[in-house]
């Protein structure tokens, strides 16, 4: 089994999802006392969203680039950056490694092309949602992305930040993603992409009406594969 470096704590309530379906997923696959062999280096979070607001995207990259190299010098055999959102500096992560990075953006393109759709909603962060490293990478791929429009978007941002990786699930907040990815089906959309890997904390497939994909879930999956393989 190979060695998994995790790049967490974006938040730590998402990541400890990551380690928790990591180690179920080893054990579901190996059985006995089998458990996912990782090394973790989970930030403060408060610091990232600081240089998020402040547009310090290099500064980040610089940051996680190094905290990468240390995991891989440590021994990780590959490394996830637990976070839609930071995937925005994942070029510069993975100009510092020799081991492989799994992109999130790839995980989910391939699981909704597996799907056979090529119409999706996206919600995430509104960085996730605006930017074009996320979307782009789903273009290139061949799908046509839908985000929310305002005043959905900023809804959907600020229950992220407010809530979820506060810890904070509020049936309110379900309600009011519901009616925008309701939207979004009117709209075109043939799947949803929960963007960020805390929203399949509020909202699971059972919820929504066309095939759901939680980008923790996919990235892991991915993982599994690649550390048992
Ligand atoms: N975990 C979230 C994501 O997947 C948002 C928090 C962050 O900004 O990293 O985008």
């Amino acid at each position: 089994m190979r060695r998994i470096g995790l790049l967490g704590g974006m938040s730590w309530e998402s990541s400890i999802e990551y380690e928790r379906l990591l180690n179920e997923g080893v054990w579901e696959r190996l059985g006995g006392v089998a458990s996912a062999d990782l090394i973790v280096r989970s930030y403060n979070f408060a610091e990232i969203e600081r240089l998020q607001a402040a547009g310090e995207w290099d500064t980040a990259g610089a940051m996680l680039a190094a905290d990468a190299r240390l995991l891989q010098d440590a021994g990780a055999e590959l490394i996830l950056l637990c976070t839609n959102t930071m995937h925005r500096v994942a070029d510069a992560i993975e100009a510092a490694l020799d081991v492989p990075f799994l992109h999130l953006a790839d995980a989910t393109a391939d699981a909704v092309h597996a799907a056979g759709l090529d119409a999706v909603g996206l919600l995430g962060t509104r960085y996730t949602m605006e930017g074009d490293f996320y979307r782009g990478r789903l273009t290139a791929r061949g799908l046509s992305v839908l985000v929310p429009d305002e005043p959905d978007r900023t809804t959907v941002h600020q229950v992220i930040y407010d809530e979820l990786v506060q810890g904070r699930i509020e049936t309110a907040s379900k309600a009011h993603y519901l009616a925008a990815i309701d939207r979004l089906i009117e709209r075109g959309a043939q799947g949803i992409i929960a963007g960020c890997t805390e929203i399949e904390l509020l909202i699971t497939g059972e919820d929504v009406p066309v095939p759901f994909f939680p980008t923790t879930r996919l990235h892991v999956q991915r993982a599994l594969e690649l550390a048992l393989a």
